[in-house]
Parts: C-alpha cells; structure tokens; sequence
C-alpha cells in the first residue's frame, strides 16, 4: 500500500519500539536481525491493518433487537423509527459494552484503526470516557466523537459540541491513549449554520478531524433546497466547514457541482456501500469522486463489521451499477481501506502501508480456502474475492500483538459477550416498554 504498490514475495518486516524499523527479504532480515522474536507468517499475506472509516459502535446492541413498528419506506423514516428511539435509551453502560464488542469484532477482522460516532441524547456528557474505556482495553485505534445534533433542542446541540470539547481537551494530555478525539455532526438536516460553524472552530482550534453524514438519504438534500436554496455540499461549503481536515460521510445523493466542490476543497469522504443497500438509499458517485482525486476511505456504519464484506461489498456493488466489469480494480479497493483512509484522518504519515518508519500497524492473513496459488499477482485478488475477516490470524497495533492465532489477548471475549448481552437485554426492555412512543411516529 506504498506510492508504488508494491507486493513483496518471501520478505519479512522487522519491528521494534512500535515501528517498522524493516522490510526485507527474509534471508537477508534474518541475518541481520537474529536473536529477536520471530512470528511465522510463512504462506500468509501481510499487510497494513485496515481502517475503517465511518462506523457507529453503539449499532451492535440494535442486531435482532425487537422492534414492532411499522416498516419504514424510506430513509428518514428509518431514522425516526428505528435509530432515534433507540439512541434515545441508550445509557453509559450501553456506550462502554457496545464500545468493548465492536472494537474486539473490529480487531480480531484486521481493523487496527476505526472512526466512530456515537448518538443518545440521554447520555451526553462525558460518555467518551466510557467509549475510550473500550477503545484502551481492547487496544485497537479509534477516533471517538459525540454526534451533536439538534433534532430535539439547540441545548442538545451545544451539549453534545461541549462534550466533544471536554474530550479533545483532555486527550491533548493522554498521549498514551489510542482512542484519539473527533468532532462529530450528525446531518446538515438536523443542525444549524451556527452549530456548524462552532465545531469547525473548536475543530480547528484542537486540531481534529471533523465528520457529517453528507446526503446519505434525499432529507438533507430537500431540506438544504428548501430552508437555504442550497444543495448540501454547497450549503457546507458555505457555511465554511469543508477542507482536508473533514470527512463527509456517505455522499449518496450529490450532482456533479458537489463533486466539484469536495475534489476542489480538499474535502475527504467515506464511503458505505454496504450500509448504503441495507437503507436502499441509493448509489454514492464513488468513480467520479475517485475521478477527481478524492480522498475515499471505507466505513461500515456500524452495519458489518467484517471490513473485507465490506470491501468486496464496494468492488461488487459499482460494477453492476456501472454494468461495467472494470468499473472499479481490486487495488483501488484495498487502498480505500487502508492509505486512504489513513490520508482522510490525516495519519497517513504513521500508518496505512507497510513502511519503514510508520507504526507497526500489521495484520496477517491465513487463507483457511486457499483454491490456487497465492503469489504476488494473485493475492490482491485473494484479499477481494476469497479471504474474510475471520482469516485475520493475528494482529498487531503498535507492533504490540493483540490478536495472536485469532485470540485476543488484550480481554476476556467471552467476559465481553457477557457485558455486551446484559446491556443488550436491559436496553431492549426498555426500548419494549416505549413501544407506544414508537407507534406514535406511524
Ligand atoms: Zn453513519
């Protein structure tokens, strides 16, 4: 995943302190660096841990949760009917137990690096703590950002910005903990100008990343027409938000002129093919994005963790879209999933390839199918069509290993289930006892 792509056969990397300090053929590696520890990846792919872009951790606790309403025909609705009530009943212990099973399904896939967003109105202020808890127990990377919204007050707005403050504030002086600050706002339908323009500030002032849903759905397109005759991106840009430092997620719903806009501002996107299907909200320009130059990285949303579903997803998706069988190659995929997404968080100069210098961010894949040779010219195409995110065999953040033989060393996963179950079970009793409320949004 360096400038040149290369793929090296029968080498091996030396790390120490945390970084790559070599990347070698493994003859010559052993020669010069004997009596160290060796982890034999002997007929496996090596390469950068994978960042996930765009997720939402708390999504976990939502899987077969039992939700009788009246099925949503669109996007908003599923919003309003779905993802708002629940939020609404999430608490502290929801935020840490869902923060420890979506971090541990991150590593033990290949995610050594993830960008999460986390939603409840009732449980604001300093609930990053609970999510950066899981974040450091794990031992996996993760921007970790509140997702203000004002959907119910111009209070919750600035309760959930503060919130976000209060954390980059303290992580200026945590400079051992991986879960790193993100301003996060929810959608250009749900926040004012005003607001916007708050996070940029603090944003800039902290220097930290910025992200918003972006045209997900057709909402904030006919919001953003009607209240300010603006399509969204237009509407952002001149709000002032958009830049390098800003991750629009999703982009579905954009014209040519918004393309324009985001390759000329530098703007970053991140791209959710799967999530986009599962809400049938449409298809994402992503090849005229990648036309332009744009800085696309991969997310999951918080729907399939398993980035590699989520890679194939995106290869699949834009070629019947295009019907077109070269409308996207392997490799441009595996970078969104790694350098790009490194550029769009703007840690590309430490980790997103294998390099001497940057982290030791490594993941190491056994094909448990392997129906043809791997080599140099076919694992691209393996790492697309034949492995899965349960391949991963070991993992490494910081060159510290945290997964070793698909184990997780660094908890207890059963003791995580165990967490991650009771908070599940007491949420969907509360979000049953609600139901009428629910039933209300009919
Ligand atoms: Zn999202």
């Amino acid at each position: 995943m360096d400038g040149q792509r290369r793929i090296l056969e029968d080498h091996s990397v030396a790390v120490d302190n945390g970084k790559i300090v070599a990347v070698e053929k493994t003859a010559d590696l052993e020669k010069n660096h004997s009596g160290v520890e060796v982890l034999d990846a002997s007929g496996c792919i090596v390469m950068p841990g994978i960042i996930c872009a765009h997720s939402h951790l708390y999504g976990m606790l939502l899987r077969g949760a039992p939700m009788r309403i009246t099925p949503p025909s669109d996007f908003t609705q599923i919003l309003q009917r779905v993802w708002w009530p629940m939020d609404e009943m999430m608490n502290y212990e929801d935020a840490y137990a869902s923060g420890l099973v979506g971090c541990i399904a991150f590593a033990k896939s290949g995610v050594t690096t993830f960008a999460d967003t986390y939603s409840g109105p009732n449980s604001i202020s300093g609930v990053l703590d609970y999510i950066a808890r899981a974040v450091n127990e794990v031992g996996i990377k993760g921007f970790i950002a509140f997702e203000a919204t004002e959907r119910h007050s111009k209070d919750e707005g600035s309760r959930g910005v503060k919130e976000n403050v209060r954390f980059a504030e303290e992580a200026q002086s945590k400079h051992d903990s991986k879960a790193k600050p993100l301003f996060s706002i929810h959608a250009s339908f749900t926040v004012s100008d005003d607001l916007i323009r708050e996070v940029k500030r603090f944003a800039t002032q902290y220097r930290v990343p910025i992200t918003i849903h972006t045209s997900e759905g057709l909402a904030d397109v006919h919001h953003n027409l009607e209240k300010y005759g603006k399509r969204t991106v237009e509407r952002l840009q001149d709000v002032g938000l958009l830049g390098p430092n800003v991750i629009l997620a999703h982009c579905v719903n954009l014209n040519d002129k918004e393309v324009d806009i985001i390759g000329q501002t530098g703007t970053g996107v991140a791209h959710n093919a799967m999530s986009n299907m599962l809400n049938a909200v449409g298809v994402s320009p992503l090849l005229h994005m990648l036309e332009k130059n744009i800085t696309v990285g991969l997310g999951n949303d918080g729907y399939i963790f398993d980035m590699f579903e989520n890679m194939r997803a995106t290869f699949l998706l834009h070629r019947v879209y295009h019907r077109d069988p070269n409308a996207i190659d392997p490799y441009t995929i595996l970078e969104m999933a790694t350098v790009k997404g490194a550029k769009l968080y703007g840690i590309d100069k430490e980790v997103g390839s294998i390099e001497v210098g940057k982290k030791a961010d490594l993941i190491i894949i056994k094909p448990s199918i392997l129906p043809t040779p791997l080599n140099a010219s076919s694992v691209v195409g393996h790492l697309i069509n034949t492995v899965a995110g349960n391949d991963v065999e070991h993992v490494l953040i910081d060159g510290k290993l945290i997964v070793k033989s698909k184990k997780l060393l660094t908890f207890n996963e059963g003791q995580a289930q165990s967490i991650s179950q009771a908070a599940a079970a007491k949420l969907w009793t509360r979000l049953e006892a609600m139901k009428p409320q629910v039933d209300t949004l009919r």
